[in-house]
């Protein structure tokens, strides 16, 4: 199969080279799929995109008159794909829904202990020479309540890391994982429950309109002061201004935030040489109490090699005409 791979980044390549075992002749673009840069599919049967690429109908329709029949998502998410639009085209679209939660969730709790414990902080002030440990105190996770919203793949993770350090866990899910109320003691409760109570709140929910800004001034005015916030969700979920303004106040303590609501185009690239046009990103960067990672928490060898490995089994799948697993179909 001839398959172009759109927005494809170098920490990914040999991945992707390796899963496809020399038996599809890919083209591996670095730019993102989009009305200008789609003409680059021309001849293949298929093309690989990512979350920032651009699958809308415009789109989809030119990549039907090129001949392409099958899009592999190397993501779970796919709000960036027209799908009906592309089942009308008789286009087949199939995603990696599951890679790796332990990557996302490990992750999560290596942001709280850095930003509890002042990892960053102290490395560079190593650097310069300062062995002093003042403003370095931090506190003991044993013991204190942590909100997980969001209890699916990544939150039962989280949830099964926390209780092994000996966290209270509150959880909140419009469904409940019974499990981790039996294995690990854990108390689903209300949205607003779990902020006034938690130490700590992580956020592992999917980017719907009901989780847009779930986190916003009214949520945040309720919580703990001092709160930590961690996000490694999706952007949107956190009202960022708001976020800022409980950090100016102290309201909120800590803020991990691994993925970002502007984070198009800012993310997975070197910005080194420009002027950052982003006010509440250099904001976030001024404060020795955020910690910012680049949409990061996926990153590990195992995810990258599910992903690569899930991607190139449900291209074959729809090739052969089987019903597919992963296959995105609205009815
Ligand atoms: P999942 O589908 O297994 O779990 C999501 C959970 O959220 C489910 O239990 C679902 O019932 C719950 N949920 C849905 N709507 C809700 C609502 N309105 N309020 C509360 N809970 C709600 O997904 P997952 O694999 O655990 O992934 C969770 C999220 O993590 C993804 O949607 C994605 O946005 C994010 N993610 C981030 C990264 C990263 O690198 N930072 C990587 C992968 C996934």
């Amino acid at each position: 199969m001839k398959i172009a791979i759109f927005n494809v980044h170098n920490w990914e390549k040999d991945y992707l080279q390796s899963a496809s075992k020399d038996k599809h002749n890919l083209k591996m673009f670095d730019t993102y799929l989009t009305i200008d840069t789609v003409d680059l599919a021309k001849d293949c049967d298929a093309i690989c995109i990512f979350t920032e690429d651009n699958a809308s109908a415009p789109i989809l329709d030119r990549l039907h008159e090129l001949g392409v029949k099958y899009v592999a998502l190397r993501s779970a998410g796919f709000n960036n794909i027209d799908v009906p639009h592309a089942q009308k085209l008789g286009i087949r679209i199939a995603r990696v829904p599951e890679y790796s939660p332990y990557a996302i969730a490990e992750f999560t709790v290596g942001v709280m202990l850095a930003l509890n414990r002042k990892l960053v902080r102290t490395h560079y002030r190593i650097m310069e020479m300062n062995f002093s440990l003042n403003g370095l105190v931090g506190f003991d996770m044993n013991g204190k309540t942590v909100g997980i919203i969001g209890t699916g793949k990544i939150g039962s993770v989280v949830a099964k890391i926390l209780h092994g350090f000996g966290c209270k866990l509150l959880l909140y899910d419009i469904f409940e994982n019974k499990a981790l109320i039996e294995e690990y003691g854990a108390t689903y409760t209300d949205l607003d429950s779990l902020v006034e109570q938690s130490d700590i709140i992580t956020l592992h929910a999917p980017l719907n309109k009901k989780t847009h800004h779930l986190i916003n001034k009214d949520r945040i005015a309720k919580m703990k002061k001092g709160v930590m916030l961690i996000n490694a969700g999706r952007g949107g979920l956190v009202n960022t201004q708001d976020v800022i303004n409980g950090l100016k106040t102290g309201q909120v303590g800590y803020f991990g935030m691994d993925v970002y609501e502007e984070e198009k185009g800012l993310y997975f690239e070197d910005h080194s040489e420009d002027i950052l046009q982003d006010d509440a990103m250099a904001r976030l960067m001024t404060l020795r109490n955020v910690l910012i990672s680049s949409h990061q928490a996926f990153l590990t060898e195992t995810a990258l090699q599910n992903i690569s490995r899930i991607t190139f089994e449900n291209l074959e799948c729809m090739e052969k005409g089987a019903d597919c697993k992963n296959e995105i179909k609205i009815t």
